[in-house]
This record gives C-alpha cells, structure tokens and sequence, in this order.
C-alpha cells in the first residue's frame, strides 16, 4: 500500500501511462497526472488526521472542512451567487432525469424538454413517469445535427421547467449559447460539458452533472439549484434525494461519497492553478479545433454530421465510409495507443472525448494519426 502509493511509484506509473496509451474514453474517470498523484499521497493520511480520507467520519471537523473548502472552490470557479444551493448527491444524472420532477413539479403537472437527442430523449423518458411532458423544441427531422431553436413563446405556460441537455455526448451536438426559457426555470444537463467553460449560473434554475467527465470519480453529483425552487418535493421522494432535505443538511444527510468529492477538491485546485474555466474553454476550443480541421480538410475520409456552429468542443464526432473503414481507423488507432475512441452504440463511427484532463498531446497525437490514416486510405 505505502509503495503502491508512494509519488515516485505514482509518477513512474503515470509517465508511463501517458506515453504509451492516450484515453479518449465517453465515460471520463481521467484525471491530470498531478491530481493523480496528490491523490494518493494525501488518501492514506489526509492532512495528518492519520485516518485515510475514506475512512474519515463524514460528520466530524475534518471531513466537513474539505466539503467547505470544495464547496468554496466550486463557488468561486463558476461565480455561483447566494441564490444558488449547491448540494453534493450521489445516484448520477440518471438519477437526476427522475429527482427532477419529483423536487421541481411542486404541483404542477407539466415540463418541457427540448430533444437534441440521444441524452434529452433519456431524459424525458423518464420524466413522463411523473409528468405530461411537452417537447418544446426538437432537432429529430434534421437526424440531430444541430441544438432545436427554443421559442419561449412556446412554452407551456404551467410548464414547472424548462429541460435541455448541454452537451449531447452520444452525437457530440452542443450548445454554444445557451437559450432563454422566459419567467419558466431553465434546467441543464451540464454533465459532459461542466467546468469546461463558463457559465452564467444566475441564467439557470437548476444545472446538473454526473462528477466523473471532467470533475472527478464517478459517484458524485453536484446539483445547483436556485433556493426559491427548493422546499415541495413530491411525499414519496426518497429523503436522500429531496434537494431541501439535503440543502438544509449540507449535504450530509446521509454519508457522501467521501473519495470522489476529496477528488474533486483536488480536481477544482487543479483548474484553479490552471487559470480557471476560460482557460479551460480557450484549451477546448483549440483542441476540438484542431481535429476539426482534420475532419473537414480530409477530403470526405472523414465526415462530421453536426452543423458547424452547434459542434461540441469536448465531444467530436464522425463517420468513415463504411464499417470497415471505421473498423479500420478503431483498429490502427489502438495499435498506436489511440484508446477507446468508437462511437456511442446509437451512432456508429468515432467519438472523440476531450474532458479537461485530456492533454494537447494525446490531442496532437490522435490528430496526426488521423491525418495519415486519411492519406493511406483516401
Ligand atoms: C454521461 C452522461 C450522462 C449519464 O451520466 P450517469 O452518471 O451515467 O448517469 C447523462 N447525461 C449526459 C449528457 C452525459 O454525457
């Protein structure tokens, strides 16, 4: 255990990762070398408590100071005003496509949705479990290519909310502007995109998102939620996910998942250190940009299918010709350490995730594959 986590072991072992495998995994779990390695010096005695971090009482002094200080962070990082709760759940956004009607209908009988696809239709799925739901804008008839224009004139005056889904992580559609719901709460999906760039929290009711993309391990969802929405949820909401409850607890109704959220600080010192979200954002673009520029300078080899100004910066998507060339492409690519880039099972062909923790060079190295991969098989 103390060798296994010793910083030189852990850097070695690190090094070694980065220079022979690049991960450019949907699911996320990755974290910067440094955060990795901080990670585990501080696990087994974290601030000379002599208790490892998971084995710290999630009620006493020690454990409460870190939720501050990653609270804190959190606040600072994105400019979250004292209109807003941030609460610190479990259950991912899954969870979240069923807590949101039961804490946000407060007796209404109606949300709206906007369908971008794969993750807002999962959305809304279940959603209409508990409420009429009313898809107030849709991309369907175009195949999803783009972000559906909302008109807030349309929406359903009684409507509790109004739903979209940031960043479609299976088709890589994403907003670059976030769109106006009127006097109705504007609810995001935020998971793939969240801290990847600003946001104007003030704009939104309620933003959600699985921690493990971009922030941390998986087990943690951070939910921000305007305290005016806070206080009916349906009676049969579980305890441990009625947002008041936990609001009120600081969310330590019951026991937090401890790891992630002590990765998480360490991940938000992290993006801190690195200049914060507009550096983040300013990395995603030139990032995205570059293989951007590959896809569309490839003759045809590669195609994007989302129209330009709705394209994701953290989630780049494209088709070959046929399957056997994306079989090809999956193939050498994994040969060159290239890892986990096949689409989502809804859309055959690449995904590319590039979450805050991926580096320019894995980046640089994918795209320079593909450039030669496009010239031997053009
Ligand atoms: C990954 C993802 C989810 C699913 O998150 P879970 O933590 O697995 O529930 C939901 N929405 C979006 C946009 C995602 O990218």
């Amino acid at each position: 255990m103390a060798d296994f986590c010793s910083p030189d072991a852990v850097s070695a072992a690190a090094l070694r990762i980065r220079r022979t495998v690049y991960n450019f995994a949907a699911t996320g779990g990755l974290l910067p070398a440094e955060v990795l390695e901080q990670a585990c010096a501080g696990l087994g005695n974290w601030r000379d408590s002599g208790l490892a971090v998971t084995a710290l009482p999630f009620t006493g002094r020690v454990f409460r100071e870190l939720l501050s200080e990653t609270q804190v962070l959190l606040r600072e990082l994105l400019g979250i005003g004292s209109d807003h709760e941030v609460l610190f759940l479990q259950g991912g956004a899954s969870a979240q496509f069923s807590l949101l009607p039961m804490n946000l209908l407060q007796g209404r009988t109606v949300t709206s949705y906007v369908d971008s696809g794969y993750w807002s239709r999962r959305a809304m799925d279940e959603a209409s479990r508990y409420c009429g739901v009313q898809v107030v804008a849709s991309s369907a008839s175009t195949g999803y290519d783009r972000v559906p224009e909302l008109n807030p004139g349309e929406l359903h005056s009684g409507s509790a909310y109004c739903h979209i889904t940031a960043n479609e992580t299976a088709s890589g559609v994403a907003y670059d502007q976030f769109p106006d719901s009127g006097a109705v709460p504007l609810v995001a999906d935020m998971t793939a995109c969240f801290l990847t760039r600003p946001v104007d929290v003030s704009r939104f009711g309620l933003i959600y998102a699985s921690a493990q993309k971009s922030l941390a391990a998986a087990g943690l969802t951070v939910v921000i939620v305007r305290k005016d929405l806070l206080g009916s949820a349906m009676p049969e909401t579980p305890r441990a996910f009625d947002y008041a409850v936990q609001a009120c607890s600081g969310s330590l109704y019951n026991t937090p998942p401890l790891l992630s959220i002590y990765v998480a600080r360490l991940m938000l010192s992290w993006l801190t250190v690195q200049g914060g979200l507009a550096e983040m954002r300013r990395r995603a673009r030139r990032r995205s940009a570059r293989l951007y520029g590959v896809i569309d300078g490839s003759g045809g080899v590669y195609r994007s299918a989302v129209r330009p100004a709705d394209r994701s910066r953290v989630t780049v998507c494209f088709t070959l010709a046929d399957k056997q060339s994306t079989r090809r492409f999956l193939d050498d690519a994994e040969r060159e350490g290239l890892r986990h880039l096949a689409g989502h099972p809804s859309a055959d062909g690449v995904r590319v995730s590039l979450y805050n923790p991926v580096g320019d060079e894995a980046v640089e190295t994918l795209a320079q594959f593909m450039e030669s991969f496009a010239e031997r098989n053009g």
